[in-house]
């Protein structure tokens, strides 16, 4: 493993009441070695070197983190793995996600983890205790309903129908869970079968709520780097979308409306809560001191 200086981890956030809402962000780890052709985390504005897909770990990330928090005036729900990862292959033996969700614990903080990794349910534990006194979620990150597309465009995680079983797993476990179908990318996941089967699956699996982006971002070595994979599943993608998307940051699909519509009615058919602004209610109903 290779080891990276930071000098902070837990930063301060503005709450944002149309999206997940959390206090604090931290990423343990620098880069991914899951491969999603659409990583915006790819792009200059977080990746400085051009190594993206090597992890990397923060030196002494687990003291850092613990100064942090002690340090902190006012607890909350600190997000994990909003730019990385933090289940990635290296987390199996490193455990640095791990330790760092009992700092949270220990320090009466909450959690909110968006992840693509099935790994996370070794963690089911300890995402109890913090439960007990905060807000504990897990999100689950998935873009397409079937397998087949999954591997074309993230190929090294855990599969669509894994992460799904993660979910099925997590919930009877007592832990409450979301899917994000975020991002949707244009030419390949904007269609109406697939926002279907997503809905139906999140409700049968047992997860408590789902989001729906529509659009996906798109900058710099990002995009060339989507346009070359994207290209090898789907000839002739990148030609369509040049011609469409040009260099914009966001590329909203074209079938943006009609998919919103298709969701809300299917939602509302499966009694599956999509409203982002019940969610964090839920999320923190019960929990006093947030
Ligand atoms: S799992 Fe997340 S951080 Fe890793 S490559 Fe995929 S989108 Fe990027």
């Amino acid at each position: 493993m290779e080891y990276i200086n930071a000098k902070t981890i837990v930063r301060k956030c503005i709450p944002n009441w149309n999206y997940l809402s959390f206090e604090y962000a931290m990423d343990i780890y620098r880069g991914c070695s899951h491969g999603c052709i659409y990583c915006y985390a790819r792009s200059s504005y977080y990746e400085k070197s051009d190594n993206f897909d090597c992890v990397r770990a923060k030196r002494d990330a687990l003291q850092i983190i613990r100064d942090e928090l002690r340090r902190k005036t006012t607890t909350g729900v600190v997000l994990m793995g909003g730019v990385s990862d933090s289940y990635n292959p290296k987390e199996k033996e490193l455990k640095l996600s791990r330790n760092a969700l009992e700092l949270i614990n220990a320090f009466d903080f909450g959690v909110c983890i968006i992840t693509k990794s099935n790994l996370v349910t070794r963690d089911t534990d300890i995402l109890l205790d913090i439960k007990e006194h905060s807000p504990a979620s897990v999100n689950f990150s998935i873009t397409c309903s079937d397998d087949e597309t999954c591997k074309k465009i993230e190929p090294n995680v855990s599969t669509t129908k894994e992460r799904f079983e993660a979910i099925e797993y997590l919930t009877k476990n007592g832990i409450t869970t979301g899917v994000l179908m975020d991002p949707v990318i244009p030419y390949i996941t904007d269609t109406k079968e697939n926002v279907q089967e997503m809905v139906k699956k999140a409700k049968n699996y047992g997860a408590s709520y789902i989001y729906l982006s529509t659009q996906v971002t798109m900058a710099d070595v990002q995009r060339d780097y989507f346009l070359h994979e994207a290209e090898k599943h789907y000839p002739g993608i990148s030609e369509k979308f040049l011609q469409r998307y040009k260099n914009y940051y966001r590329c909203r699909s074209f079938n943006s409306k009609k998919m919103w519509h298709t969701f809300v009615e299917t939602c509302e058919k499966e009694g599956m809560n999509y409203d982002i602004r019940k969610v964090n209610q839920m999320l923190r109903s019960g929990y006093s001191s947030l």
